[in-house]
């Protein structure tokens, strides 16, 4: 897979009939539309089905007795899917329409950039609390991308030390905001491995300064079982679950460093609770600044298993949470809708970036794109080799 310029793509591609590049299907832009329409409709429910499957298994037994959630996520499972759908379905028809008005030619960036900006505008279809998660994931994709454009231009490199320290500042200035942010009532939507105790107010009756109940060692060694549990689940999930016809082959090839997510997750938090619940008696009462020697250190056990994606993930919420202060104190102007055009903006690069340089594009944006569109982008992304191939000779 190697990078298309500018000039490349302009020399094949300028000129080619629309439905090559955009509706293989159907010759007619009009006509194409159906098909478009349909692709994107069954891959957006597929899609999107796994995803709040896995989201139902986390709630686990709660979730099954109560009838209201089960509506709740029957509505937000329609809205993600029409957001896909209406993304994907509109993506060649936005497409046809900017060649038109380009004087009936394909550009680099209103191939797929521009129209894949304006559709980001679905974004609001997702209700508010679950858009700020998604808006997080597709940041933590454009710098992803960003940092493998520049580590590829011989800027930077990204090795295991460097993304480790990065994880450990990310962790620190995460946890402190958590913890600052623990008394509010509505907490901003996160995703993270866990959520640390509020602080614990001096004027409390009972005994210990520690933010838990119980003596600390049960406390640290409960947190690191759980999490080490379910590291090692995921692990496990992934190892067994393609070999399921002879599981038993499959659990005798589980090796010791198959149990790297699980010492990274379990020895994460129990780094953390350890130096919150030393910090708190030797002073003899509890501060949100504890989190944040806590959350650097506890990041060191990031080195069990380091991943680009992870040590940005960790800055982007940090980063997140420090944008609901800013809203607060009104620096950010809550009139500008600055989360949704950063979406759009991530959604028109990613999709453009599958394409021309998919040799620094996160995995990701090529199963969301060949999932959502039911395999059409993999047919318009061949075509696209195929004229590139043809300009070369
Ligand atoms: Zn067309
Ligand atoms: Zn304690």
């Amino acid at each position: 897979m190697a990078e298309v310029s500018k000039h490349m793509f302009e020399q094949a591609c300028s000129g080619l009939e629309c439905h090559y590049m955009m509706h293989p299907w159907n010759e007619s832009c009009l006509k194409a539309i159906p098909h478009t329409a349909k692709a994107s409709l069954i891959g957006s429910a597929k899609f999107y089905s796994v995803i709040y499957l896995a989201q139902i298994a986390m709630r686990g037994t709660k979730m099954l007795r109560s009838k209201e959630e089960w509506f709740r996520m029957g509505e937000y499972y329609a809205r993600s899917t029409a957001l896909g759908f209406l993304v994907c379905g509109s993506a060649p028809v936005l497409g046809c329409v900017l060649r038109r008005l380009t004087g009936d030619k394909f550009g680099y960036y209103t191939y797929l950039l521009v129209p894949n900006m304006i559709n980001g505008l679905s974004i609001y279809l997702e209700p508010p609390h679950r858009r700020g998660l998604v808006i997080n994931l597709f940041c933590n994709l454009m710098i992803e991308y960003w940092l493998r454009t520049l580590e590829k231009a011989g800027y930077l490199v990204m090795n295991k030390s460097k993304q480790t320290f990065l994880f450990m500042i990310g962790s620190a200035a995460l946890f402190y905001l958590m913890r600052l942010e623990g008394d509010k009532e509505h907490r901003t939507p996160l995703f993270w491995l866990f959520t640390p105790e509020k602080v614990k107010r001096k004027t409390e009756d009972s005994k210990g300064a520690c933010p838990h109940k119980g003596p600390c060692n049960k406390h640290i060694l409960k947190g690191f079982t759980k999490l080490f549990g379910a590291g090692a689940a995921i692990t496990l999930a992934r190892l067994v679950l393609p070999r399921l016809r002879n599981p038993a082959r499959a659990f005798a090839s589980i090796r010791p460093h198959h149990f790297k997510m699980a010492m990274f997750f379990g020895s994460y938090i129990g780094i953390y609770r350890a130096i919150i619940c030393y910090l708190c008696r030797r002073r003899g009462y509890d501060s949100a600044l504890y989190a944040l020697p806590a959350g650097y250190v506890a990041g060191l056990a990031f080195y069990f298993n380091p991943s680009v994606g992870f040590s940005i993930a960790a800055v982007t919420a940090a980063a997140k949470l420090y944008s609901t202060i800013l809203y607060e104190k009104r620096l950010l102007p809550a009139s500008v809708p600055l989360p949704e055009l950063l979406y759009c903006a991530c959604q028109g690069t990613l999709f453009h970036a599958r394409f021309m340089h998919p040799d620094v594009c996160p995995k990701y944006t090529f199963n969301l794109m060949k999932s959502v569109s039911n395999g059409c982008t993999e047919l318009l992304y061949a075509n696209m080799l195929e004229a590139l191939k043809r300009a070369a000779f």
